[in-house]
């Protein structure tokens, strides 16, 4: 079962593999870019798929998804780096955008999270937590594309939304 945790106005939802099998197989390929890489933030659009992994209710306007599995593979203070850009993603408004502005301003919402990110934590650690995350997501887009991972990483720190974030954290 998924545990819950509450903090300053957010729901925080760990979630465990057997979690993942409830959502579904075609939620769990969408995870490649979300879940895999351990958290997500849903909005009230989106609640209805994960408030039944949870017998509590959600009573906050926004919920952090946590894939328990990824606690183990970033460690505890990447783990917290990542967690601040999802928060900053909140209190930045990027989850009151429609879908179309969500879209036309990913990089800029991306940057942003990791300026709030980085404000916390620095710029050399939060540029370490997303090399972290362009490793921990290599071998799992290399697999879905049928690719190296060499060739994933390159193309992540080369010519990608992760490329740009990067640069900006030097
Ligand atoms: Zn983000």
């Amino acid at each position: 079962m998924a545990k819950v945790e509450i903090k300053d106005d957010i729901t925080y939802l760990t979630i465990y593999r057997s979690d993942f099998e409830r959502i579904g197989e075609g939620q769990f390929y969408s995870g490649a870019m979300h879940q895999c890489a351990g958290f997500a933030v849903i909005d009230k659009r989106r609640f209805k798929q994960y408030q039944q992994l949870t017998d509590q209710k959600f009573t906050t306007e926004f919920v952090i998804v946590i894939y328990d599995e990824m606690r183990v593979v970033y460690g505890d203070k990447v783990l917290d780096i990542i967690l601040s850009h999802e928060v900053g993603h909140i209190k930045l408004g990027h989850l009151r955008m429609t879908d179309e502005e969500a879209i036309a301003n990913k990089t800029k919402i991306e940057l942003e999270a990791d300026d709030y990110a980085a404000k916390i934590h620095g710029k050399k650690a939060v540029h370490r937590a997303l090399m972290k995350t362009v490793k921990v997501l290599a071998p799992i887009f290399a697999k879905y594309e049928k690719t190296t991972i060499k060739a994933v990483l390159e193309e992540l720190t080369t010519d990608s939304i992760f490329a740009h974030r990067l640069e900006a954290l030097v």
